[in-house]
């Protein structure tokens, strides 16, 4: 197995599963039930979640995906409607967009990979319903300025925190600003289950009745159906690992954080090589994505593989120069930032199964590459 071959990979996930046991054990005992949607795991799941995250409801669902999408269709969007969000973001959140009829509207990021306020703005129409910020790699959105503009205009807010559970921004977490904001449970995701999964905040009482309708066919009981929904549950045994695994989330993200101040302070001696993101004081970044801008990006990618440690690229095209969303009718210069960052960007792993040998060993790599050439 090639991954095997990796000295810094960037899954974590055979680690993850070498300390299952008791996570299987309880999914065998669970099985016995057979109990698989909804249910008492799933309500344990959410009821942790929206603790953790400090909102009074949470609603589990299928996906990241699908948080979003209910989420939008929750507060009504439908066909005619515009929502505005990052152009670097990852094809999901555009895909939610589309899924439930509106149109999506990209604007450019700022230099720490967050939707610019200020372009949010410009950007708004009169047919623009919700304003959708990306907490892209875990670095939270400057959402003071993104809630004034939103209340000002009369917009929704919408929060893709899929990639920022436990960011915070001027103390408060990041997933508690907007109307709703949905997180992935996506195997690669700082909380993940063994599959496919996803979770909505709010702190409406009213949304939260409606994503529980939208999750499950729109039935109000077995027999009654109030509004026409989806297929859209968070799995009970994906419920059962997500418990386990809540309850590590606050260290896995603490070392996420240490591995990355490692790195910081390692590529500040490579100054005009590597470029590390601004780092506001005022945020908490949670490090899903440990992202520099280098030099030579290409070549220094290609080299650190030949080395073992497995970096990547997030994203290498950008959304508007991709194919499928040509129909949208962007072109290229239209987001000169986010163009420039898809050339310089490059991720390195920061997970918290790394040992410090590891991380030394990447810097390593990433000093000798310029170093050498
Ligand atoms: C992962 C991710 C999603 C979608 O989550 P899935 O669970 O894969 O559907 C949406 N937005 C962002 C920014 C993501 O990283």
């Amino acid at each position: 197995m090639r991954e095997l071959g990796w000295k810094v990979r960037f899954s974590y996930l055979p680690q993850q599963f070498a300390e299952s046991g008791e996570i299987l054990a309880e999914i065998r005992r669970h099985l016995l039930s057979c109990n698989f949607t909804l249910g008492p795991e799933v309500e344990q799941f959410e009821k942790s979640f929206s603790a953790l995250i400090g909102t009074r409801h949470a609603v589990g669902v299928g996906s990241g995906t699908d948080a979003l999408m209910l989420s939008l269709k929750a507060l009504g969007v439908g066909p005619g409607d515009e929502v505005i969000t990052a152009a670097n973001t990852f094809i999901a959140t555009v895909g939610a967009i589309n899924a439930v009829g509106a149109r999506p509207v990209l604007v450019d990021v700022t230099p720490y990979f967050t939707v610019d306020p200020g372009r949010v703005e410009e950007a708004i129409t009169p047919r623009s319903k919700v304003l959708l910020p990306v907490h892209l790699t875990g670095e939270p959105a400057d959402m003071k300025p993104i809630m004034e503009i939103a209340s000002r205009r009369g917009l929704a807010v919408v929060e893709d925190a899929c990639q920022a559970i436990l960011a915070k921004v001027d103390g408060r977490t990041a997933g508690t600003f907007g109307a709703a904001a949905g997180y992935s449970l996506h195997p690669l995701k700082n909380l993940n289950v063994w599959g496919d999964g996803g979770i909505v905040v709010t702190d409406s009482r009213d949304l939260d009745g409606r994503l529980r309708l939208l999750r499950n066919h729109g039935l109000r009981s077995r027999d009654e159906v109030e509004t026409l929904g989806y297929n859209s549950r968070l799995d009970s045994i994906q419920a059962i690992v997500g418990n386990w695994l809540i309850k590590q989330v606050e260290d896995i993200t603490a070392k996420r954080i240490a591995n990355a101040a490692k790195y910081d302070e390692a590529f500040a001696e490579l100054e005009g090589d590597v470029a590390i993101p601004p780092r506001r004081p005022n945020v908490r970044r949670v490090f899903h994505l440990y992202m520099i801008e280098a030099r030579r990006r290409d070549d220094l990618y290609r080299y650190l593989r030949e080395q073992g440690v497995e970096a990547k690229i997030h994203y290498p095209i950008p959304l508007h120069l991709q194919t499928g969303l040509a129909p949208l009718g962007y072109k290229e210069g239209n987001f000169p930032e986010a163009e420039r960052q898809a050339r310089s960007i490059l991720t390195l792993p920061a997970d918290q199964h790394l040992a410090s040998e590891q991380i030394e060993f990447a810097i390593e790599a990433v000093h000798s590459f310029y170093r050498h050439r």
